[in-house]
């Protein structure tokens, strides 16, 4: 149905057992609408209510901030249904019925907007509400409540405005605690913050009910786009377009005396998983009391109460049929929601109500052993289990983390490129990182990292770079080292003279103490603790699951023999990409390569690739022993040679002084190799061409490798791939010099080299002719960092207005993290299909960045391809993925 049909359904209500949304709404309901109705229709008690969709709210957005025409009435409507089944009217001075106010995302954004209680009283329905209750103080209290809220959420006067009153009728009465005021002080607090409204606005508290529920909608739409909301959205990946619900609901009242009470639990333990009921309760409170420390919270269960070591009352304890009920509700929804539930409870004069459920957060080590328990228990299959568990938490599992029990002060925060936890003192330049590890941990501070930097990233503990996205250098070198990195964080300005750093006014110097998490991308000022990883014998068991589910081959991104390894016993199966040229940066070669790019001559750049061969030969020996029966795919030289000559006047003096050149010719060179866009310059494939002698010396040396190994038992695959390629002619050319390679070698030592020779897809151009390159390619390994950045035109490196694109819903996510379907997926797409016209066998994976993303992974399965290529530390998160893609993807 349109959105401009009258007849279009805005406001969705439930109470008394029925409900008009059901589970399959989240979208339209929200996360807490959602739940409100599901419970009410598998009868657990909730108080009636009804929920304005989202819906609305994004009608609201598109049409200058107004609502459609029917909305008014509709609500009315709504608060009409609470009435008739609470048995109050709206408004009524002798008997009031009051209502919360809730806002409900499709997904949970703690922090956006807060819940407005106890809306409909004012000087009058605040009298019936005494006289009704026969409780005077409960009715002022829960008044002052209401216009502190009201005051704060909907007007915009500041909390601490609202506290200073309150302390101000405190210090008079000479209480501490706000319990200790009585009915007189409580009537003082609201004769002040009314004065305080006024003061701050220049205009009453409302006392009209109707302008006050008005008022709180408004506000709850309002709130979806205030920047602490835009900040988290982003932050989460969360669409901008989604807009959120709002909920009213019938109050219900945990402090008329002491058969009432309220509470928040978890259905089982959110940190390790076990089965204990989890959460603590109040006796005579309202919901923020127990959180807001006022008050001691009491444990719900025994065994809660045994794991805290609390020595107050458990809710078994002291209100056992109360327990038993909630217990009751708790296993029901369990097995509902199949899931570990997170739930709010109000127990009014011994009646309980639920006010909220929803799958709750969790620590990894919980999640993983909920999903197994839940299988074991029988509430789930196997694809079920498997899908509970968020691939990405699984980051947690594999690097040490910040003690989460540790007292830290946060300096600033980033991009989370790469995961895990560090502490070090800090350092701004890579040489530095080199002498200083020797006597500590260092972490790297940059602008931005260079190739240059490798040997200094290596020693340091993590790196943080001022600039660069999910795919800068930075963050795909240490994702690949297993590293801690924080990209982006534009906060941090460094004084490279001065060797000093600045986070927002907190200034810091050389050889300080820093720690930084790599999953949340928060720096912290000083040494905080970390933790070891924790691998459980349930993590065992999804990882089991997953590889007997998934459909696509992982393999890894990988150059040293280190990561390698790494990848291997994380359980890749195989090499997608080798990327040759950060096998150059080691001081001892780099030499070499600066030879061959300054040499005049054919004779002497021969030479300087001769000095390289041996190492080369040897990396690939070592790629090939470690991945001993698994594919090693190769790719030939890859970035402009600039990127390897010397940027300082002082390593351009040293480079001259060692291989006996002048300054002069060194910096004629970089003038000459200065590209305006060597992202689109002599790089990839055709530099193999134009510089043909490099491609003889990476063939030799892979064919050799292979023979070498091959002769000591060792089974290897080897595949080469042509970088950034669109023709079939590049691809001929470069196949024609590795095969004369192979000739040469084979006839020297009559023996076979078998090889499987492929290309990579990075360029539009290339998708288009895929139908060509597969006549000479075995395999496709989509370069999707590449290819994004020459399909969006965006560069990798500069994605500045990555939040602005969000905001206006331009991307839901970052396109160098997650794939962008619509547009790189399609050519993807058009790319396999023309290539398996010509080539029915073709080969195809992805080796970008992309390849250890969860939602992107689910694309390629989609697709059909054979694998991806990730780094080293997210091929377990690979592994668990792609089962999952298998899952989803058959339901669609
Ligand atoms: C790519 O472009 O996706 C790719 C894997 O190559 P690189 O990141 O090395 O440019
Ligand atoms: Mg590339």
């Amino acid at each position: 149905m349109s959105l401009e049909d009258e007849n279009h359904k805005w406001v969705y209500t439930y109470g008394a057992g029925k409900a008009e949304g059901n589970r399959t709404q989240r979208n339209l309901l929200g996360g807490k609408g959602v739940g409100l109705h599901d419970m009410c229709s598998i009868g657990v008690p909730v108080p009636p209510g009804f929920t304005i969709t989202t819906e609305v709210c994004t009608y609201y957005y598109d049409h200058d901030k107004t609502y459609p025409k029917k909305l008014e009435g509709d609500i009315q409507n709504g608060m009409k249904h609470i009435e008739s089944i609470v048995g109050k009217k709206f408004g009524d001075e002798s008997d009031p019925l009051l209502v919360s106010v809730r806002s409900g995302a499709r997904v949970s954004m703690p922090g956006m907007m807060d819940t407005i209680l106890n809306l409909g009283l004012n000087d009058k329905t605040v009298v019936g509400l005494h006289t009704k209750t026969g409780n005077e103080r409960f009715a002022y209290d829960s008044y002052r409540r209401f216009i502190q809220m009201f005051g704060d959420i909907v007007m915009g006067v500041p909390h601490a405005d609202f506290e200073k009153v309150l302390q101000g009728v405190k210090d008079k009465a000479g209480v501490k605690l706000d319990t200790e005021l009585n009915t007189d002080n409580l009537k003082e607090v609201i004769t002040g913050y009314k004065a305080l409204i006024n003061e701050k606005k220049g205009h009453e508290f409302p006392q009209d009910v109707q302008e006050q529920l008005k008022q709180a909608i408004h506000a709850v739409f309002g709130s979806w786009n205030n920047p602490r909301a835009i900040t988290y959205r982003n932050i989460n990946d969360i669409p901008h377009t989604w807009g959120t619900a709002v909920n009213i609901v019938a109050m219900v009242f945990g402090n008329m005396g002491d058969t009432s009470a309220t509470g928040v639990a978890f259905t089982r333990n959110p940190a390790t998983g076990e089965k204990v009921f989890f959460g603590e309760y109040l006796i005579n409170a309202q919901g923020e009391d127990v959180v807001a420390g006022i008050r001691t919270p009491q444990q719900i269960s025994n065994a809660g109460k045994a794991a805290q070591g609390s020595d107050l009352p458990s809710m078994e304890e002291s209100m056992p049929e109360m327990y038993k009920e909630l217990n009751e509700v708790r296993e029901k929804l369990e097995k509902h929601n199949k899931d570990m539930q997170d739930i709010e409870f109000t127990i009014q004069e011994g009646k309980l109500y639920l006010l909220q459920c929803r799958n709750g957060k969790r620590t990894a080590k919980a999640a993983v052993k909920i999903a197994v328990d839940l299988y074991n228990e029988g509430i789930l299959d196997k694809d079920q289990a498997l899908l509970l568990v968020d691939p990405t938490a699984i980051n947690q599992l594999l690097h040490r983390q910040i003690d989460p029990k540790a007292k830290k002060t946060v300096l600033s925060k980033g991009l989370n490129a790469s995961p895990g936890a560090a502490s070090g003192t800090i350092v701004f330049t890579a040489e530095d990182a080199e002498k200083k590890a020797k006597d500590g941990p260092v972490i790297l501070l940059r602008e931005e990292t260079s190739p240059d930097d490798i040997t200094g990233m290596h020693v340091a503990k993590g790196v943080i770079t001022s600039r660069g996205g999910m795919t800068s250098h930075a963050a795909v070198v240490a994702r690949g080292m297993g590293a801690p990195c924080i990209t982006g964080c534009g906060e941090m300005v460094i004084n490279f003279e001065k060797k000093t750093v600045s986070f927002g006014n907190k200034d810091l110097k050389e050889g300080d103490w820093i720690s930084m998490s790599g999953d949340t991308g928060e720096i912290y000022e000083g040494q905080v603790p970390t933790v070891e990883p924790q691998i459980s014998g349930d993590f065992q068991t999804i990882m089991k699951w997953a590889d007997e589910t998934r459909r696509l081959h992982i393999e890894a991104n990988a150059e040293t023999p280190k990561d390698a390894q790494q990848a291997r016993d994380f359980g890749a199966e195989g090499i997608g990409l080798v990327r040759t040229e950060h096998m150059f940066f080691d001081p001892k070669r780099i030499i070499s390569i600066r030879k061959m790019i300054l040499a005049d001559n054919d004779e002497e750049k021969r030479a300087a690739l001769a000095e390289l061969l041996p190492y080369q030969t040897g990396d690939f020996e070592a790629l090939f022993k470690i991945m001993d029966g698994y594919p090693v795919t190769i790719r030939l030289l890859d970035p402009p040679l600039h990127e390897f000559l010397p940027k300082t006047d002082k390593d351009i003096k040293e480079l001259a002084a060692e291989i006996k050149v002048s300054e002069e010719l060194i910096r004629k060179r970089i003038v000459t190799l200065h590209e305006l866009n060597p992202m689109l310059g002599d790089r990839g494939c055709r530099l193999c061409i134009s510089r043909p002698e490099i491609t003889e010396m990476q063939g030799r040396a892979i064919f050799t490798a292979a023979m070498n190994c091959a002769k000591q038992g060792i089974k290897v695959y080897p595949q080469i791939m042509i970088p950034l390629a669109v023709s079939k002619k590049e691809i001929q050319i470069l196949k024609e010099i590795l095969d004369k390679e192979k000739a040469t070698l084979e006839k020297e030592n009559n023996v076979q080299i078998p090889y499987v020779f492929g290309t990579m897809i990075e360029l539009p151009r290339a998708c288009l002719k895929a139908d060509e390159l597969a006549s000479l390619a075995h395999f496709f390994s989509f370069g999707t960092n590449d290819l994004t950045q020459t399909t969006l035109g965006i560069s990798r490196d500069d994605f500045s207005f990555r939040d602005c694109y969000k905001e206006n819903g331009i991307f839901d996510s970052d396109p160098f993290a997650v794939i962008d379907e619509e547009g790189v997926g399609e050519l993807i797409k058009m790319a396999i299909t023309r290539g398996k016209k010509v080539q029915k066998e073709l080969r195809t994976g992805i080796c970008g960045e992309h390849g250890g993303d969860p939602k992107s992974i689910q694309f390629a399965d989609a697709c059909g391809m054979d694998y991806v290529s990730c780094s080293p530390f997210r091929i377990p998160i690979a592994r668990l993925a792609a089962a999952q893609a298998v899952v989803k993807n058959k339901k669609k």
